[in-house]
């Protein structure tokens, strides 16, 4: 299994090994550790299987497909617009058949490729890991929980800074 993330002291993109046995994870860029929480990788049948992200406090990972999205919605894009001009030109098999295609490809590059895991609030990614019953699908609820969450450590960092600056014109004062 492998976690590419981004570092939370460099914000630099890394990937990594990870197995049951790592309680550690190194950024390439600045060295620093990421202390991996005990119970987060574990052994599984036929490999390990990952139950929290590892790198920060979120427990909640998503499953997607592991190519990009853009590429997946390149592949339905073409599809329609080949159907369009299928259809404009009163073709009209061609045009079922260019948009099966695009889905049968869609499908095939997903077997191919499979699912990844994601986390919710640091974005990090996971792959080559068992999938279990734990591991559901996106859900906008959960998304929108830590955009909201995100926003809220912004506002209030915001305010800090300004009360510090607050402080600090008094003092000169
Ligand atoms: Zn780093
Ligand atoms: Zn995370």
């Amino acid at each position: 299994m492998n976690i590419t993330a981004i570092c939370q002291n460099c914000e630099n993109v890394f990937r990594a090994p990870l197995t049951d046995t790592s309680d550690g994870v190194n950024c390439p860029h600045c060295d620093h550790r990421h202390v991996v929480p005990t119970g987060a990788v574990v052994p599984h049948d036929e490999g390990v299987t990952i139950t929290r992200c590892v790198v920060c406090p979120s427990r909640e990972l998503y499953l997607r497909k592991a190519f990009s999205q853009r590429l997946g919605l390149a592949i339905i894009a073409t599809g329609f617009i080949l159907s369009s001009i299928a259809w404009a030109n009163h073709h009209i098999w061609w045009c079922y058949g260019i948009l099966m295609a695009s889905a049968v490809i869609d499908f095939l590059l997903w077997m191919v490729v499979k699912n990844l895991l994601q986390c919710y609030r640091c974005h990090a990614e996971y792959r080559g890991y068992i999938e279990t019953d734990q591991h559901t699908l996106f859900s906008l609820e959960v998304h929108e929980k830590y955009r909201q969450e995100k926003h809220r450590l912004a506002e209030q960092a915001r305010a800090d800074a300004f009360a510090k600056k607050h402080a600090d014109s008094e003092t000169d004062a």
